[in-house]
């Protein structure tokens, strides 16, 4: 606890803060302390408990008490972007821009706190996606450079020629993948799917989505098993739903040996319509399993190379279920097989509503 001299209660009324000033401060966006000339708590907001700086009516944190000293010093407003402990364990921080401002002419001073934490997370996100998506980027542009200069090279070589095109069609049909998959990310994260809300069968949804992934799936000789796909309806965006479905499917596929099985099921609960998507192939280590819905975590990017993945599949997935108020677990065991399982709030089916509006 950080104090200077310590005197009785006083009441913001008592020193001349009017009602009408605590009102003001109630709406502003941010944290607020009102100090009395001997440094002690008159009056703060609610949400001030929960930041961990105030012990009793005292300020408790040692940056901030330093700021009013200086602004008792200075006699000025005063501020300062402060990285605060979370709490008293681990090493969570918090970013507060912290302001203080002398209040009239009785020595009081006013504190606010603005929490930042979200704006500096969400920066730092959006930095990190900047550099993962550079990166990304350079690696089939770098490829499609090299090979544009091996069909110069080997301009004479008609079967050179032919070998090095067919690559660059690979490279460019990842690059196209790629932009595609961060303009399906973004617009996800723009796009309020329940805002629009249409009534959908996942069973339909998902049926088109296994349709999709055939083709792939008889290349590598992997049978898709679909056990049951009755109609279950939720509230959402058919094509958000149709993308998530077929990018678990497609992984299912891609992650496997060939000539084995993915197995698809759809089961609807009294709340939750459950999709599920199972297969036998390489599993995902124990140390992954959290991380691999993170934007281009890959547990094996030679791998995912190889079957043209993008990093950012289970992001999507990720994205959608929570855009539709449902979520995705995984359940794998490295060699033996994953399953992914897609829970998404059920909706009363079609007939019911219109049952309901027809009474
Ligand atoms: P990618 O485009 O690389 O497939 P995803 O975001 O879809 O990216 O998946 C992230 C990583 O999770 C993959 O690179 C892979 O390592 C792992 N993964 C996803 N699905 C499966 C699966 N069914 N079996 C094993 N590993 C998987």
């Amino acid at each position: 606890m950080f104090t200077s001299r310590r005197k009785r209660i006083e009441s913001p009324a008592e020193v001349g803060i009017s009602s009408g000033v605590i009102d003001l401060l109630k709406v502003i966006d941010a944290e607020y302390i009102i100090l009395s000339s001997q440094d002690m708590v008159l009056e703060n907001s609610q949400g001030i408990l929960s930041l961990g700086i105030l012990k009793e009516k005292w300020i408790g944190s040692q940056p901030i008490f330093n700021l009013v000293r200086a602004v008792r010093r200075s006699g000025k407003y005063q501020e300062e972007t402060l990285e605060l402990p979370r709490g008293p364990l681990g090493s969570g921080t918090r970013d507060l821009l912290v302001r203080v401002t002398p209040l009239g002419s009785e020595g009081l001073l006013g504190v606010l706190i603005f929490d930042d934490s979200e704006f500096t997370r969400l920066n730092s996100m959006r930095r990190d996606f900047v550099a993962n998506i550079s990166h990304e980027l350079k690696t089939p542009i770098g490829a499609l450079s090299i090979l544009a200069e091996a069909v110069l090279e080997g301009s004479n070589d008609p079967a050179a020629i032919k070998k090095f095109a067919s690559r660059m069609q690979i490279e460019a049909v990842r690059l196209s993948d790629l932009v595609q998959e961060v303009i399906n990310l973004s617009r996800l994260q723009d796009d309020d799917p329940l805002q629009d809300a249409e009534v959908l069968d996942l069973g339909v949804i998902v049926r088109s989505a296994i349709d999709e992934c055939r083709l792939s799936a008889e290349k590598r000789k992997i049978d898709i098993v679909i056990s049951d796909v009755p109609s279950c309806f939720v509230l959402g965006d058919q094509s958000q739903l149709h993308m998530a479905t077929s990018n678990l499917i497609q992984n299912a596929i891609n992650y496997s040996p060939e000539s084995t099985r993915v197995g698809v099921a759809v089961t609807c609960t009294d709340s939750l319509v459950e999709f599920t998507v199972t297969d036998q192939g390489v599993g995902i280590p124990e140390k992954d399993l959290e991380r691999i819905f993170e934007r281009f975590y890959r547990v094996d990017p030679a791998r995912s190379r190889e079957t043209g993945g993008t990093g950012l599949g289970l992001s999507i997935v990720k994205h959608v279920a929570s855009n539709h108020g449902g979520d995705i677990s995984v359940w794998s065991l490295e060699g033996q097989g994953s399953t992914f399982t897609l829970r998404l709030p059920r909706a009363k089916d079609l007939s019911s509503l219109s049952d309901e509006s027809g009474r």
